[in-house]
């Protein structure tokens, strides 16, 4: 469960081909990380993968079946938004338990599996709470939260940090790796920073105006980068 395959993906806007065809192979259980320059086709890439936008062309696999047209809901992936999507009138309970309410889950299995995700995210005492009367790191895990609920088979995560100040993005960084671990659910996640692409991932996707310029660990891109953008990128020699 959790394996993403893309085969001549294409993403077009009008006459702009964002993504040319493109080949991606993303492992059961495995945190790849997509950097590369703003307006690189990061957030579009992850968005073809979640359904969110319709391929112009190729085909998207899940779990070895063709996934191309199934829609957003029934992809079994859950998509993080940055914290500021929460609904800020609802109890943290509320906002996690949301999608299972929506999914026409009874109340008392929402709340067992609310309970259960709040343990793992450290957020059994603010459970009563309203994100306005939490810290934004708290909020991110929130955001997480109703993620952990729908036990999807991948998670996938656009600059999830990006709205949270310097000292708390390391702590998050950190939390979203142990989660992984705990978890062994595949990740894949969106970042321009190339610390956490570093820190945080299995697998490094390189992204250069929507052509991938190398796939590999982050030792690998580190130690053998494929080319100058690349080596520029993460900062290694060459
Ligand atoms: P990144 O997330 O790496 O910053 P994006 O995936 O958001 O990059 O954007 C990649 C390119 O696609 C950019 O040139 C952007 O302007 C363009 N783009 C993204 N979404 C749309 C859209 N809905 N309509 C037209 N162009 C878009
Ligand atoms: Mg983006």
């Amino acid at each position: 469960m959790g394996k993403i395959t893309l085969r001549n993906v294409v993403k077009r806007f009008g006459d702009a081909e964002v993504i040319p065809p493109l080949d991606l192979d993303i492992e059961n259980g495995e945190f790849v990380v997509f950097v590369g320059p703003s307006g690189c086709g990061k957030s579009t890439l992850l968005r073809l993968i979640a359904g969110l936008e319709d391929t112009s062309d190729g085909v998207i696999s899940i779990d070895g079946l063709d996934a191309t047209d199934t829609p957003p809901a029934k992809r079994g992936l859950a998509m993080v938004f940055q914290s500021y999507a929460l609904y800020p009138h609802m109890t943290v309970r509320k906002n996690i338990a949301f999608p299972l309410k929506m999914a026409g889950l009874s109340p008392e299995a929402a709340a067992k599996k609310v309970e259960a995700a709040a343990k793992v995210l450290n957020l059994t005492a603010y459970l009563d709470r309203k994100p306005g009367q939490l810290s934004g790191g708290q909020r991110q895990r929130v955001a997480i939260g109703r993620a952990i609920v729908r036990e999807p088979k991948a998670f996938l995560f656009d600059e999830p940090l990006s709205n949270l100040d310097a000292a708390l993005r390391v702590n998050m960084r950190l939390e979203i790796s142990e989660l992984h671990q705990t978890l062994k659910t595949t990740m894949v996640y969106v970042t321009h920073d190339q610390v956490e692409a570093m820190t945080m991932a299995d697998k490094i996707v390189v992204l250069n105006a929507g052509r991938i310029e190398q796939v590999g660990s982050p030792l690998t891109l580190y130690n053998r980068p494929a080319n100058l953008f690349v080596a520029g990128f993460i900062g290694s020699p060459k």
